[in-house]
């Protein structure tokens, strides 16, 4: 578990939770949300754990026995609490408040981390609601969700609420790079992501999809007229076949870039630049404007109820120069 200084981005949200723990002004309630994958859980937690320090100012002091704790993961003190199957269940919530009320002792704080708190059931947000009518000194929640829709009007006004933001291109890349193992890569996953340093890793775990549709496309130019194309078979459901066709209007939006620019570096899958740029030669402006029109109307095909295996047949023989 990290610290609130070592977050990435988020800056006036950290400085505001700073502000808050500085000037002992602590909400019981927070909500913390925004789309998947930008930090909000890892937010949730470092300031937690900064509520927990003993020897802290505004943060984590990472020396004293609490901050000891909250970095292995086990401060007796800080409570998650997460759906149980489907939802998140009145007793759930009783069991570890209740266990909370027991083992409370000084003036310390109760941290109790809500994920995914969209799924709470209707009886769960109640019982919440109760609480947080008579809060008891010292307890905080932090309420965690992508979903601020699905909560309670009743909850949500009673909660300090923070609205995290996809993060900049620049933060993605830093966030990844370690997992990425090169800052080319990492760049690359951090603009597929659309700002979201979860998906960016979800992306590199799967990047292996990426690479697939780049063999395609090059094995489909080597081949050229010569055999009919077929689709990769590990493109099983139709979320294989969107995901395939987007590294595919992805990769051709770079091989028109080069072709237009010649600067590699407004490519997207930079990492990637020799193989793009053997598409470039192999095809003129026309061909992949043509691909990438055929690209975006397979995709329309594909959201709405067509064959899978035909949609994606038009466009592989585009690109195969049928
Ligand atoms: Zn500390």
């Amino acid at each position: 578990m990290t610290a609130l200084r070592e977050l990435r981005g988020h800056e006036k949200i950290k400085t505001s939770l700073a502000g808050a723990l500085v000037s002992n002004r602590v909400s019981h309630a927070y909500l913390f949300y925004g789309p998947p994958g930008v930090g909000k859980k890892t937010a949730g937690l470092a300031f937690a754990r900064a509520l927990l320090c003993s020897g802290g100012d505004g943060d984590a002091c990472e020396v004293c026995d609490d901050c000891t704790r909250s970095k292995r993961g086990g401060h007796p003190d800080l409570h998650l609490i997460r759906p149980d199957g489907a939802s998140i269940k009145i007793r759930q919530l009783r069991e570890v408040c209740d266990g909370a009320v027991f083992t409370s002792f000084g003036e310390g704080r109760q941290v109790f981390l809500v994920e995914q708190a969209e799924r709470m059931t209707t009886e769960a947000a109640n019982s919440f609601l109760k609480t947080l009518e008579e809060p008891v000194a010292g307890v905080v929640f932090i309420l965690v969700t992508d979903d601020p829709a699905r909560i309670p009007s009743t909850v949500l006004s009673r909660c300090l609420c923070y609205r995290f933001n996809n993060l900049s291109r620049e933060d993605v890349a830093k966030v990844i790079t370690q997992e990425a193992g090169s800052a080319e890569l990492a760049h690359t996953m951090a603009v597929l992501s659309g700002g979201s340093p979860g998906r960016a890793l979800a992306l590199l775990g799967g990047s292996a999809g990426r690479d697939r549709a780049l063999e395609v496309a090059l094995s489909l130019v080597v081949n050229s007229r010569r055999a009919m194309p077929v689709p990769p078979e590990e493109i099983a459901g139709r979320e294989d076949a969107q995901e395939f066709v987007n590294y595919l209007t992805v990769m051709f939006r770079d091989v028109m870039i080069i072709q237009q620019t010649g600067l590699s570096e407004l490519l997207i899958n930079i990492d990637r630049r020799d193989d793009l740029a053997k598409l470039a030669s192999a095809y003129d402006r026309r061909e992949v404007l043509d691909i990438l029109l055929t690209a975006e109307e397979t995709a329309r095909r594909l959201a709405g109820n067509v064959n899978q295996r035909l949609a994606l047949d038009s466009l592989l023989l585009k690109i195969a120069g049928f």
